[in-house]
């Protein structure tokens, strides 16, 4: 179908009040952001309702990119046609004979903006009802969840006609909640933990620790890979590379094994929290989930996190591993997370971690690291690069820090 305008409802965020305003008009940006390629389309963002114009450009490649931004709902593609009855019916055959298959259920819904239209919505309704059966004679009328609800409605500047409703992403615009960062790992959890804090308007930076030689060039390029699939629902996101080489040796050194796991935490959280101070983030978020691995226990999370005092956002905290994985199935980053190449965790991980770590024990194996020093270090070699979208297009941002 030629498109001619989409039309998007919002999300959750009518509920929103007085903060309606900044809401509507981060989803704008967002939105346009999405659609960048396609610079002719035009937003039109009021109360109720955002509306898009084509232009002229593609709505069936417009629709894939529409269905990854939150704080839609849904959106309904439409066709304009000029205000006049042959027009309109016969656009309505047209969509009519596209769609219809045995056996499916039509209704007509009719809006009338523009009252000096010759018939009201009533007399639309039975004229373009009639219009259907004369090219479809054994479809049925259902007024109560039809199959196919032809919508028309009747505006100053023309007939807007649509036929689907397509659901949106859901959630809240991206960057209305503030900026978190994400520990991205290269597994299946921490991906699903960003899209997730995504949905809910927070806008992600990734942080993930490599320790080349240890871990490998795969790795890194799998943590990148699963950040590009997340960044469609963000615009982009920005990745920041972790030296923790010399961490996790000092660390393999010095700490017992039973210890390895939760220092080696502790040290990674402390970063995260440096570098969540350097880009003027205000939460960590994180891929752990209570009782999946010896190392997510409560006891656990008690020791590890003591380090800061800056909320730990865990939206996968209480679901089970299967809740987890259709999660990632449906954005697409389950086949990438399951490919075999280690991480700088599991490489290290001692077969036996202590479940019930105590943090005094952690704090006492601890002392024996120059924490400062490693941290310096480790902050000194981080790497920025933005990450766009899912065919991973990355500049070097060193500088950005
Ligand atoms: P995931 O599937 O996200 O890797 P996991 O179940 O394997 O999680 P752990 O390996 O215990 O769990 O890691 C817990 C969390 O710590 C991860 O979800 C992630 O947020 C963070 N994390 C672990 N390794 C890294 C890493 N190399 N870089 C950044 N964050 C990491
Ligand atoms: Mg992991």
């Amino acid at each position: 179908m030629n498109y001619t305008e989409i039309m998007v409802r919002y999300g959750e965020l009518s509920t929103k009040g007085k903060n309606r305003r900044s809401f509507i008009t981060q989803l704008a940006q967002n939105v346009k952001r999405a659609l960048q390629d396609y610079p002719a389309v035009k937003i039109h963002a009021d109360r109720d309702r955002m509306h898009l114009l084509l232009n002229g450009e593609n709505g069936e490649e417009i629709i894939p990119k529409l269905e990854k931004v939150f704080g839609i709902q849904n959106f309904s593609p439409s066709i304009r046609v000029d205000k006049n009855m042959p027009a309109i019916r016969s656009m309505v055959q047209q969509i009519i004979k596209t769609v219809y298959q045995s056996g499916k259920t039509f209704k007509i819904t009719t809006k009338r903006s523009d009252h000096s239209f010759e018939l009201d919505s009533n007399e639309l309704n039975q004229e373009l009802g009639g219009a259907v059966f004369e090219v479809c004679p054994e479809i049925n009328v259902q007024m109560r969840n039809p199959d196919i609800n032809i919508r028309v409605e009747i505006r100053n500047e023309g007939a807007y006609l649509s036929y689907e409703t397509i659901r949106g992403a859901g959630g809240l615009p991206v960057g209305t909640g503030g900026r978190g960062m994400l520990m991205l790992s290269g597994g299946i959890d921490s991906p699903v933990a960003g899209y997730l804090a995504m949905k809910r308007g927070v806008e992600i930076e990734a942080v993930h620790f490599a320790s080349p030689p240890y871990t490998s060039e795969q790795a890194l390029q799998k943590a990148k890979d699963l950040a590009a699939k997340i960044a469609p629902y963000a615009g982009s996101i920005q990745f920041i590379e972790v030296p923790f080489t010399e961490i996790q040796e000092e660390i393999k050194r010095v700490v017992p094994e039973g210890y390895l796991m939760t220092v080696t935490r502790r040290m990674m959280l402390r970063l995260t929290d440096e570098i969540r101070a350097l880009r003027k983030g205000l939460v960590i978020i994180n891929g752990e989930s209570l009782g999946q691995v010896a190392s997510q226990t409560l006891q656990s999370m008690v020791a590890i996190n003591e380090v800061t005092s800056t909320p730990i956002i865990r939206p996968v905290v209480s679901m089970d591993k299967g809740e987890i994985i259709e999660i990632a199935e449906k954005i697409d980053t389950f086949e990438l997370a399951i490919q075999p190449f280690e991480d700088c965790c599991t490489i290290f991980a001692p077969p036996q971690p202590k479940t019930r770590p105590k943090l005094e024990k952690a704090q006492a194996y601890e002392a024996r690291l120059d924490v400062e020093g490693l941290i310096a270090r480790s902050m000194a070699g981080l790497k920025v690069s933005e990450i766009a979208d899912s065919t991973v297009q990355e500049e070097e941002f060193s500088d950005l820090l």
